[in-house]
């Protein structure tokens, strides 16, 4: 009797023990799971602060393509003045050995490399070129352009590819000949010329518009494609910029075309090839280390959505 008894207590005290330990050993592994994770470390790298607000580019190397006028001559100054050492590349070498003769006349070393950017064979060579005389290319600002305004229902297939073949086209041969070199040296900065209207849509320049807007994409794309490789690519979108070029296509320098666009510009002012250039270099310097993939717009709200302000202004 004594015995059955010894067991019955056994099983009511040491049942409810097991099914405690069993509850309280699930629980510890329950917590253990579902503890936050011990923070990971995660690499921080800072640009050297000589670098920092200096755009210093000495001993850099960069290519200009239509580094003979407007934004691409100003560029190149901007860039020689600097420290770079500057290629100048476009099909009209009379416009690159000016170019050439200035950025010498400052002290600084240039490049000509006359050039159709629709010719990938000849861009592939340019670069050889480059590579072979200076060993290295840390910036490539495609620049080169043409455009021309014209009712969509005008623009005739050669009009539509001359655009997209210089713009789009031209982008990706330098992008991908120069991004190769950049690839195989660690790393470089590409710099896109595009337009405020490259995401809005370009009535009037729908050549020029698709153009851009494919230019925007393939930014983004190779910023993310190329980041691992240290190589930053960024679009800049100038606003109404007078130059000769805009001037001759787009009438930019008639006083009633001017006064229209300034209606049009929050900050009523056009613009030159000057101020903008200094955006561009910025973009390609290592000031801007930690941007990529960026479209950068210096348009003075152009660009901007006007809401009822024609409707309400005198
Ligand atoms: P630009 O003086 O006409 O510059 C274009 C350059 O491209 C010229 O130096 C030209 O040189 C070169 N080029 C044209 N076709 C070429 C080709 N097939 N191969 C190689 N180079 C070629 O015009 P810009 O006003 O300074 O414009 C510069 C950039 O800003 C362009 O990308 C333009 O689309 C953009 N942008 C301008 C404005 C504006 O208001 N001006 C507004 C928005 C965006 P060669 O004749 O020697 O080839």
């Amino acid at each position: 009797m004594i015995h059955y008894i010894g067991i019955i207590i056994a099983v009511l005290v040491g049942v409810p023990l097991l099914i405690y330990g069993v509850r309280r050993h699930r629980r510890r592994v329950w917590i253990a799971q579902h503890q936050p994770t011990p923070p990971v470390a995660v690499p921080v790298r800072t640009a050297p602060v000589s670098a920092v607000g200096t755009m210093d580019f000495t001993g850099k190397v960069a290519i200009v393509t239509g580094g003979g006028t407007g934004l691409g001559r100003c560029v190149s100054l901007s860039l020689a003045r600097r420290g770079a050492k500057v290629v100048l590349a476009s099909r009209n070498p009379e416009h690159l050995d000016a170019v050439a003769a200035e950025i010498k006349a400052l002290g600084g070393e240039a490049m000509t490399y006359p050039l159709d950017v629709r010719d990938p064979a000849k861009v592939e060579e340019m670069v050889s070129k480059v590579v072979e005389r200076f060993g290295r290319i840390d910036v490539l600002v495609n620049n080169a352009a043409g455009n021309f305004a014209i009712p969509a229902e005008k623009l005739t297939p050669n009009g539509w590819n001359a655009v997209i073949g210089i713009v789009l086209n031209g982008t990706f041969y330098c992008s991908s000949a120069v991004g190769r070199q950049m690839i195989a040296q660690g790393g470089g900065s590409i710099v896109n010329i595009v337009a405020n209207y490259a995401s809005s849509g370009a009535p009037g320049v729908i050549h020029s518009g698709a153009a851009k807007a494919g230019v925007l994409n393939l930014t983004r794309s190779l910023a993310v494609e190329w980041g691992r490789h240290n190589i930053r690519v960024n679009a800049f979108a100038p606003g109404a910029m007078v130059t000769a070029s805009a001037s001759k296509n787009l009438g930019y320098d008639t006083p009633e075309i001017q006064e229209k666009i300034r209606r049009a510009i929050p900050l009523s002012r056009l613009t030159g090839a000057e101020e903008m250039a200094e955006y561009v270099v910025f973009l390609a310097s290592d000031q801007a280390a930690y941007i990529t993939g960026d479209l950068m717009t210096a348009d003075a709200g152009l660009g901007l959505p006007r809401g009822l302000m024609d409707l309400h202004s005198s």
